[in-house]
């Protein structure tokens, strides 16, 4: 039976004039990673920000982790991580003692050194912050999200700025995370990293949840027309079509072997998400 990490009724923000959420619904099982897409304005800094409590809503019911964001309490505050866009000032420490300055805070951390191996920082445990890479500071900031032992972490943006190799790095560590059953809501704007890491991505556009899918399923795109294309002696083919295996099937007998140029693909995350959000004319 899935338990419910994070349930959203009708949820409104107003900012003066400003409709920024305009009444979303949103349920989170336990132990889901949840992508969160849209544009810039969309509303999602809002949503989440509500979710973690640091944001006061215009209207709804709201139920993190059993509890009401709108009264945090100290032991609530305890079972969720936060891992905010941008790290703030670099104090004169090391990784460890920073990572153990933060588990005091708690009141049943995580062990530091597990914390610091288990983000892949167990080579810099002793490097000061100013000496550490961009992507390295990343994962200084998840180690911080994570030495709580969180139920429930939020990761904003979390590898904006990464180059590939660090990213790749960045989704093993939270793939393992959400392995060891911490249910994670991501907001991002690289589709791929969505389409890596969730289970389901919710789009919202103009303050308002459009949909909410499995990322291979989004905006009808599990059962897409497929675009078939190939390289034919007068040159540059393609088509779409609701049967590409029998369009390939034709093919191969037309060519009597191998296709030259041959591929079939569906509509991308990245197409799907455009057309959603109107982005594509
Ligand atoms: P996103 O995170 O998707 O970029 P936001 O939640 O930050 O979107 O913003 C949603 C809308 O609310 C935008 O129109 C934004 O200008 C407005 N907004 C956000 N924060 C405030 C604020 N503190 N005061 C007034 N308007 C705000």
């Amino acid at each position: 039976m899935a338990e419910t990490a994070v349930r959203v009724r009708g949820l409104r923000k107003r900012y003066g004039d400003v409709e920024a959420v305009g009444g979303v619904d949103l349920d989170i099982s336990r132990g889901e990673v949840f992508a969160l897409l849209g544009p810039n304005g969309a509303g999602k800094s809002t949503t989440v920000e509500i979710l973690e409590g640091h944001r006061r809503r215009t209207g709804g019911e709201v139920a993190v982790l059993g509890a009401d964001p709108g009264r945090p309490t100290r032991s609530w505050r305890a079972r969720i991580g936060i891992v905010l866009q941008t790290s703030g000032e670099q104090p004169p420490l090391s990784v460890r003692e920073l990572v153990r300055h933060f588990a005091g805070y708690y009141p049943s951390p995580r062990d530091p050194d597990e914390v610091i191996e288990a983000v892949g920082l167990a080579e810099k445990a002793g490097s000061r912050l100013s000496q550490l890479s961009g992507g390295q500071r990343r994962r200084v900031d998840v180690a911080l999200g994570i030495i709580g032992g969180p139920e429930l972490l939020f990761l904003d943006e979390p590898t904006t700025g990464f180059d590939p190799d660090a990213r790749r790095r960045f989704w093993k560590l939270i793939e393992s995370l959400a392995g060891d059953g911490t249910t994670i809501l991501l907001t991002t704007h690289y589709l791929d990293e969505a389409e890596a890491l969730a289970d389901r991505v919710g789009v919202i556009a103009g303050g308002r949840l459009v949909e909410v899918a499995p990322p291979w399923e989004l905006g009808g795109r599990a059962t897409a027309r497929a675009r078939v294309s190939w390289t034919a002696p007068e040159g540059p083919q393609a088509l779409e079509t609701d049967s590409p295996t029998q369009v390939v099937a034709e093919l191969g007998h037309r060519f009597d072997g191998e296709v030259p140029g041959l591929t079939v693909t569906r509509p991308t995350l990245e197409d799907t998400y455009l057309s959603m959000i109107g982005a594509d004319r």
